[in-house]
């Protein structure tokens, strides 16, 4: 028998639609050079009808891409709205990535428009010659002069819409029309292209407001201090517009935690999303200050371990940072680690330094490094995350890397982790930068955590580099605080790990560097570390 409910397609339509008619007064504000623009979801809709009439007329047809080269502001919120509800696909070009990879990504996505920042045309100008897909161009911020370099037709985004009535005729989509597109940061080869369907944007959505997710509502003002390049936001813009939540985009000043601080406070945010970097960076504000932003009721992070420090630091000066788990490739939220009704209060901060528990939608296993076969829930067994649910990638544009997908369905992820009896999971660390020494594993998450709990360190990561008999050793570069420059000495950080990590863990050099490289979402870019790190001393004396 077949169930008697309305085929009702799950398409970012219905948001449109809920902006619109329920939260049309609400505000959303972005940080611009000097002052903070502001209007409402009901201008919001207002111009992305128009702007969705202006793709139309420069030749926008579903199926399309459009490409955007653009920062956190209400323009790139216009577009995340527009491009899929007209049946188009929406690319977002990741700012940071090299020439190389900016072409290829443009490429294979063929991408026919970009709408591109102004501050951001240099950018573009690189790879300018070198993507025929591309037959026009709209600047966002159009006045002065128009790029030089660039071929095609090139229009101002402002000029456009003003062009054009607020009445497009949106089409019906098929739930599963692709809405999105976002490559992986391609920490190795080229990057992989993600295709999102309205569906899966949807249902995202409504996991994303869930009271045991990240619990977005009407009451909420969030402040994403994600790129809008990086996994869609995090998911953010659909979510709060789905919940009628205030928006706060910090512009194109994601790096500037002073300006983070000043936006949160004068906006009154509640809700903040952004990878542990940034935190790091605005905990040494408050710390330093005295200045509290008693209005946030949560923190959400992931896109690398919360470091132990961190979240102490954070829970002192009144910031609970909630951790979560996920990846491009699951749009991203994959799990959270929100506390459970039955852990005591003395095992809550163990509980939430994991990367949480499955998503409801999300079905998560652990598989043996070497057979495949899966692993216990028993919080010792590690082994690779693979995982499947509804907004989660089946296969890579153009079915690059097919060997990520298994046969029965499901993704593999890459990360190294266990799971423990209540689900759970604790990343160790990447398959590529877990370090193998002696035949045994060290996790290099696990001890970048341990080094960033000491007083005097601001930001540390650890590689494994060759060594001649036991296959690889770790090294820690280290970034100390500002005020402890050159007062902490490779001996003190030893001597602190000693009673916190098995002996044979021990780093067997602390590197002291003035920062660390950070790849375009602000991770730990270890890759551009093991490039240029010098061998080990044990190394270089057997050659
Ligand atoms: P991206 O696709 O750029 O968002 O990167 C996803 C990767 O970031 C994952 O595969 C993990 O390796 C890492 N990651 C995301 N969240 C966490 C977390 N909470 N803890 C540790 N690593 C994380």
């Amino acid at each position: 028998m077949r169930g008697l409910m309305q085929d009702y397609p799950l398409t970012l339509q219905h948001l449109l639609w809920r902006m619109e008619r329920l939260f049309a007064r609400k505000e959303i504000v972005s940080r611009t050079e000097q002052d903070v623009h502001r209007y409402t979801y009901g201008d919001l809709v207002e111009r992305v009808n128009r702007l969705a009439m202006a793709l139309h007329r420069l030749g926008v047809r579903e199926g399309d891409r459009v490409a955007t080269l653009a920062w956190n502001d209400y323009r790139h919120l216009e577009l995340y709205y527009a491009v899929p509800c007209m049946g188009a696909v929406l690319h977002t070009l990741n700012l940071r990535l090299f020439p190389d990879q900016l072409e290829f990504t443009i490429r294979d996505a063929e991408d026919g428009v970009v709408v591109v920042d102004r501050t951001l045309i240099p950018v573009l100008e690189r790879v300018a010659d070198r993507i025929p897909s591309v037959r026009t161009i709209v600047v966002i911020d159009g006045d002065g002069p128009l790029p030089e370099r660039i071929r095609g037709e090139v229009h101002d985004y402002e000029r456009l819409l003003a062009a054009e009535e607020p009445r497009y005729p949106w089409p019906r989509l098929d739930e599963n029309t692709a809405a999105a597109m976002c490559y992986t940061s391609g920490t190795t080869g080229n990057p992989k292209g993600v295709v999102y369907s309205h569906r899966s944007q949807f249902l995202h959505a409504m996991c994303v407001l869930q009271a045991d997710s990240m619990g977005l509502s009407e009451r909420d003002a969030v402040l994403p201090v994600v790129p809008m390049f990086h996994a869609n936001c995090w998911g953010v813009p659909y979510a709060a517009g789905m919940a009628g939540s205030k928006v706060i985009f910090p512009g194109r000043f994601l790096g500037d935690a002073q300006v983070l601080v000043d936006l949160a406070e004068q906006e009154g945010a509640t809700v903040m999303a952004g990878v542990p970097t940034i935190w790091i960076n605005v905990l040494q504000i408050l710390e330093r200050t005295g200045r509290r932003l008693p209005r946030v009721r949560s923190v959400l992070c992931g896109g690398s371990a919360i470091p132990r420090g961190l979240m102490e630091g954070m829970d002192r000066v009144g910031l609970r940072m909630i951790h979560a788990w996920g990846m491009t490739e699951t749009s991203p939220v994959g799990s959270f680690a929100q506390v459970r009704s039955w852990t005591p209060p003395e095992r809550e901060l163990e509980v939430r330094l994991k990367q949480g528990a499955a998503a409801p939608g999300v079905e998560i296993r652990i598989a043996d490094l070497a057979t495949g076969e899966e692993l216990p829930w028993d919080g010792v067994a590690f082994g690779e995350i693979q995982c499947r649910g509804p907004w989660i990638a089946a296969a890579y544009n153009r079915n690059a890397d097919p060997d990520r997908f298994t046969e029965d369905g499901w993704l593999r992820t890459g990360d190294v982790a266990t799971i423990d009896p209540d689900g759970y999971l604790a990343i160790v660390d990447r398959t590529k930068d877990v370090i193998k020494s002696g035949g045994e594993w060290i996790s290099s998450v696990e001890l970048e955590g341990a080094i960033m709990a000491h007083p005097k360190v601001l930001e540390a990561a650890v590689i494994g580099l060759q060594h001649p008999t036991w296959q690889e050793r770790p090294v820690a570069y280290v970034v100390p605080k500002p005020e402890f420059k050159g007062q902490v000495t490779a001996e003190e950080i030893q001597g602190f790990l000693a009673d916190k990590v098995a002996r044979w863990w021990l780093p067997d050099e602390i590197r002291f560097i003035d920062e660390l490289p950070k790849t375009s979402t602000m991770k730990f870019d270890k890759k551009a570390l093991r490039a240029t790190a010098e061998p080990l001393a044990a190394a270089r004396s057997a050659s």
